[in-house]
């Protein structure tokens, strides 16, 4: 429908445009006023609402949702932060775990009058990169501090990638501008599937400690939970292991996926905890130029591409075999969190303009694939997740090297004659995957590897390299809470959220969860 340039000044609509000209804003303006039969001089801007790739012809095109202002002045009007009060006269609400979880909960439960004490084990984003570099360099694993313990939890050195299943919008958008509030490109706002980078967000996880502190919130790191004290069903008090008692009746627990000490810790109190059905495989590298030319079906994706993304699900025996966490242009990253083991993840700059492409391939697991650790109970999942871990670095070496297979040597079922150098940088030890996996969980990687060749073509090369393992997709474990107050089942002022409760999946649900948790902590226990 044409616009009409004397009824309103601004317009939204939905647009369909090259590449090229999504990346060039007098291009577009012109095609805007062709379509509208407009003057170019008339469009005083465009903005860009919402932006999505469209890959699925030949001639690749981008979705844009613009609001085209005409005759009109563009005012930007810049995200601002909640006005945060002063807190720190006021009631406490302890947070254990500063990820994505628990650093949401602190800043909402400033906002609305509380005072959080974060509790963290590992160190700032800045000490963390020390701890960092020794896994690589020296394959020295600090069970405090490493690529899931530490200030920002397992998101800060992630690809950031923002996207969620989550349906509520309204939810996700508050995160999202919380974000841009604290130093994020406004970009994630528009994008369809929006990501932060590496590099950038340890600044936006420090603006955000400094706003906690500023406020008169506390945060302590290298201060590890290593207990909780019950009284008549009811949390009374956190001990960290220098002994420290915190007395409290409204505690927050958003400790993640990988604080296994948590979960033993749960199950040694009897509080109660449920096995929860997870996910585990390898992590495949390719480079970024062939996932580009399978996925834009062209030999360079040129300048106006971004590094594409690739998301697969196949059915493989009647189970579920899909990609997770696929970091274009990344790098993959030693995530263990203890000696003796070996996890592998992936990450990205904000610019993917790494050569290389990883991504997570991982088989959903059934309560009976853990049969043999059954004396475990609730944490069957927990030890057979663990036992994948311990058995990749008995067979890599004793080292943070992984077992690694080309992904054709390992779809034939025979071990690589050689490997090339891969962006994991401890290193890569040549193993039969067969070897790491249990049999039914290395044929039905075998066979989906095939199933996806069939829909990216291409994708079953002998350039390709798989690493194992990829275990931490998602808690192996639930706490249990109820469904409208979110405080534990049985233990009275505990807020089991996040990942590690079994609660959420990645950064921005972690993120909405963890507000969900103190907002309800604070809204029962009537801390305001
Ligand atoms: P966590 O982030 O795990 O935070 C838990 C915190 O609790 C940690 O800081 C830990 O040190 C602390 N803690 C644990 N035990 C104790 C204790 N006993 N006492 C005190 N503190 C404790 N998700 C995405 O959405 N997008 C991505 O691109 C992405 N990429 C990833 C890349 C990597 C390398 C990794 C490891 C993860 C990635 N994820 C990604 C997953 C994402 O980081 C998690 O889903 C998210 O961080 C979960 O948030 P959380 O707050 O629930 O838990």
């Amino acid at each position: 429908r044409p616009l009409n340039r004397n009824k309103i000044v601004q317009h939204e609509f939905s647009i369909q445009v090259s590449p090229k000209t999504a990346a060039d804003t007098t291009l577009l303006k012109q095609k805007i006023a062709k379509l509208n039969a407009l003057q170019v001089n008339e469009i005083t801007h465009v903005q860009v609402l919402k932006r999505s790739i469209d890959a699925r012809q030949i001639a690749i095109k981008i979705n844009l949702k613009v609001r085209v202002y005409i005759n009109e002045t563009f005012i930007d009007d810049p995200i601002q932060l909640p006005q945060y009060p002063e807190v720190s006269r006021a009631n406490e609400v302890v947070i254990i775990g500063a990820g994505p979880a628990g650093l949401f909960a602190a800043l909402r439960a400033i906002e609305l009058g509380c005072k959080p004490i974060v509790l963290e084990r590992g160190k700032d984003v800045r000490a963390r990169r020390r701890d960092l570099k020794a896994i690589t360099r020296d394959h020295l694993v600090n069970e405090d501090s490493n690529y899931c313990f530490g200030e920002g939890g397992a998101g800060t050195y992630s690809d950031g990638k923002l996207y969620t299943r989550s349906k509520k919008r309204g939810d996700v958008n508050r995160i999202l501008k919380l974000l841009v509030g604290f130093g994020a490109t406004g970009q994630i706002m528009v994008e369809a599937h929006p990501h932060i980078g590496t590099n950038k967000l340890p600044d936006i996880i420090a603006a955000m400690r400094n706003k906690i502190i500023a406020q008169g919130g506390k945060i302590l790191f290298e201060t590890r939970v290593t207990d909780i004290q019950i009284k008549d069903d009811a949390i009374v008090g956190v001990v960290t292991k220098s002994g420290d008692v915190i007395e409290t009746n409204a505690v927050v627990l958003a400790t993640g996926h990988s604080a296994r000490d948590i979960y033993e810790l749960l199950h040694r109190k009897q509080i109660h905890i449920e096995a929860k059905p997870f996910a585990l495989g390898v992590r495949v590298e390719h480079s970024q130029e062939l996932i580009d030319q399978i996925q834009y079906k062209c030999a360079t994706r040129g300048p106006y591409l971004p590094p594409s993304p690739y998301s697969i699900v196949k059915q493989v025996k009647g189970r579920g075999m899909y990609s997770f966490c696929m970091c274009p242009g990344g790098v993959i990253a030693p995530c263990a969190t203890s000696p003796g083991e070996v996890v592998t993840n992936g990450w990205s700059p904000s610019k993917r303009d790494q050569p290389t492409s990883n991504s997570g391939i991982v088989i959903e697991l059934r309560p009976e694939d853990f049969k043999n650790f059954q004396q475990h109970g609730p944490l069957a999942g927990m030890y057979f997740q663990k036992s994948i871990e311990q058995k990749a670095w008995q067979l890599a070496g004793e080292t943070q090297r992984v077992p690694a297979q080309r992904l054709i040597d390992m779809v034939g079922g025979k071990v690589s004659q050689d490997l090339p150098e891969t962006s994991y940088k401890p290193g890569l030890t040549s193993i039969d995957m067969g070897t790491v996996f249990p049999s039914f969980l290395h044929q039905i990687l075998q066979e989906g590897f095939k199933a996806f060749d069939q829909s990216m073509k291409g994708y079953l090369t002998n350039e390709a390299v798989v690493h194992a393992p990829e275990s931490r997709t998602s808690s192996p474990v639930r706490i249990p809470r109820d469904r409208k107050t979110y405080e534990h089942v049985q233990i009275k002022g505990l807020y089991p959220s996040g990942e590690g409760a079994g609660y959420a999946g990645g950064i921005i649900s972690a993120a909405i969860d963890g507000e969900k948790c103190v907002e309800a902590c604070i809204r029962n226990i009537k801390l305001i």
